[in-house]
């Protein structure tokens, strides 16, 4: 069986790479059990300086990721290269703060001495998806390796160009044979995968599909999860916006990395009285995107990552302008030649309890419009989804804006007259089906550790 990574602009097949047999699989996991003997014990000055030398080669090598990235998946180079930063950030947080994080922390009792000690687990199972092919691996790697963990990847089957030139860096970059693998399997096998006794732990970002199945696994074999999922993310535009800013960041939001991201903004509940003029302004912003070759430093909208993704995106909006929406922008696949995957900005308004997209994650360059009565109906709404990722407030009222963000909206992260983006220093993750535990912070670090207790009388 082998597994392919494609062109999103141009349909054509890149690469196809032979998957692993269970016996490839079980000899890599064996050998990053090895590893993680001695490095469980390695020092946080290693551990530190080693993220350190990571960190300077992905900024050495930002040029080319993200035109890997480019082609395995359609991301504009100019994001490409943000993102290959942000990674970079993340490995020098931790190497600057792990070792704080996970200082054994003292506890008064009867005993001599009594404390907490945080311990590496072992081997995490990364199961990851395609949108921020680097981003959302390094989030789990960084802080992983320097709590003294290994880690195996199942990287989503279009970037397996991605996975591997990871699996390099964290080799060049000077760490212990085989502390971090790649496997090249298919989602088949994460069952027997995460079953295998030196895995110890798993973490998905993904659907809220595979991580359901990926939880009820893990339960199975009593291994602890941390589940990133989808979201449907809320953007609430009260009374007295500043309509021309909700406008400009809505469709910045919705449109990152060419619609598909987490935490991109999906539903813009939008007070009434401001509706059209709201509306007016975001229509303006999300027309003006310019959508063309990722390679091409003026492009701002690449393809979606697949062709598939992209048909069953213009399905979605068909069905719902079918159940009552407005299509005011877009709704159409652009008449550019070939197989290509790409979507035109979309917007459709009248969103009502009921519509699919009323309940469902619309993953791509799709915005919903839903009018609320007041700001009370537009903290209703927001809520009422089965999601709970994030979520953004847009008001002049700055003590009203920090009310609704900390106590109305149930989101793992809240913004107010600001995107949702994560950011290595705050903890993220969702609550709901959105997922549970915590990447990045110090929550993030803390979630894969036997928390033990160290008693001595
Ligand atoms: P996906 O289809 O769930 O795939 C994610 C990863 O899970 C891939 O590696 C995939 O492998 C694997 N997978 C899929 N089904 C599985 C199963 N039944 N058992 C084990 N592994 C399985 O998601 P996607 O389409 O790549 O990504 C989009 C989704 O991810 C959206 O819902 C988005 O909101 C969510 N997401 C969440 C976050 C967050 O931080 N909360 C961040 C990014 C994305 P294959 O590729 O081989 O199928």
């Amino acid at each position: 069986m082998t597994i392919q990574s494609v062109n999103p602009v141009t349909g054509k097949v890149i690469k196809s790479y032979k998957e692993h047999s269970w016996e490839q699989i079980d000899k890599k996991i064996a050998t990053t059990q090895t590893a993680w003997l001695k490095w469980q014990n390695s020092s946080f000055a290693e551990r530190a300086s080693l993220l350190k030398k990571t960190s300077a080669l992905l900024i050495q090598r930002k040029e080319k990721l993200a035109a890997l990235m480019a082609i395995e998946m359609g991301k504009p180079i100019k994001d490409g290269i943000a993102e290959i930063e942000k990674c970079a950030s993340v490995c020098d947080y931790y190497a600057d703060n792990g070792e704080t994080f996970l200082k054994d922390e003292l506890i008064k009792t009867e005993a001599v001495k009594s404390y907490v000690s945080f311990r590496p687990l072992g081997i995490v199972l990364a199961i990851m998806p395609w949108n921020f092919p680097y981003w959302q691996l390094f989030r789990f790697l960084a802080p992983a390796l320097m709590a003294g963990n290994c880690g195996v990847l199942k990287h989503a089957s279009n970037v397996s160009g991605c996975a591997l030139s990871i699996e390099q860096i964290i080799k060049d970059a000077g760490f212990p044979a085989n502390v971090f693998q790649v496997l090249l399997i298919n989602s088949r096998v994460v069952k027997q995968v995460i079953a295998h006794r030196h895995i110890k732990a798993v973490t998905l970002t993904g659907s809220t599909e595979a991580g359901m199945q990926v939880a009820q696994q893990a339960a199975q074999q009593l291994k602890k999860s941390v589940l990133e999922l989808g979201g449907s993310d809320p953007y609430l535009i009260l009374a007295d916006a500043d309509l021309e800013l909700a406008a400009d960041v809505c469709a910045q939001s919705r449109l990152i990395n060419n619609g598909q991201s987490c935490i991109a903004a999906k539903r813009f509940i939008v007070v009434k009285k401001v509706e059209k003029e709201f509306v007016r302004l975001f229509k303006n912003k999300m027309a003006a995107r310019i959508t063309g070759d990722p390679f091409d430093a003026d492009t701002n909208l690449g393809p979606m990552s697949r062709l598939d993704l992209r048909d069953d995106l213009h399905e979605r909006v068909k069905e719902n302008i079918k159940a009552g929406a407005k299509c005011i922008l877009g709704g159409q696949i652009p008449d550019f030649k070939g197989r290509h995957a790409y979507y035109t900005p979309t917007i459709l308004t009248g969103i009502k309890k009921g519509m699919p997209a009323y309940e469902e994650e619309i993953f791509g360059p799709v915005a919903l419009v839903i009018s609320a009565k007041d700001t009370d109906d537009a903290v209703k709404i927001a809520n009422d989804t089965p999601f709970g990722l994030g979520a953004a407030v847009f008001t002049k009222d700055g003590s009203l804006g920090e009310q609704v963000a900390k106590t109305h909206l149930n989101a793992g992260s809240c913004f107010v007259n600001s995107l949702v983006k994560s950011d290595p220093r705050l903890p993220f993750g969702g609550i709901n089906q959105s997922g549970y535990g915590r990447e990045l912070g110090l929550f993030g670090i803390r979630e894969f550790v036997n928390i033990k207790t160290v008693y001595i009388k």
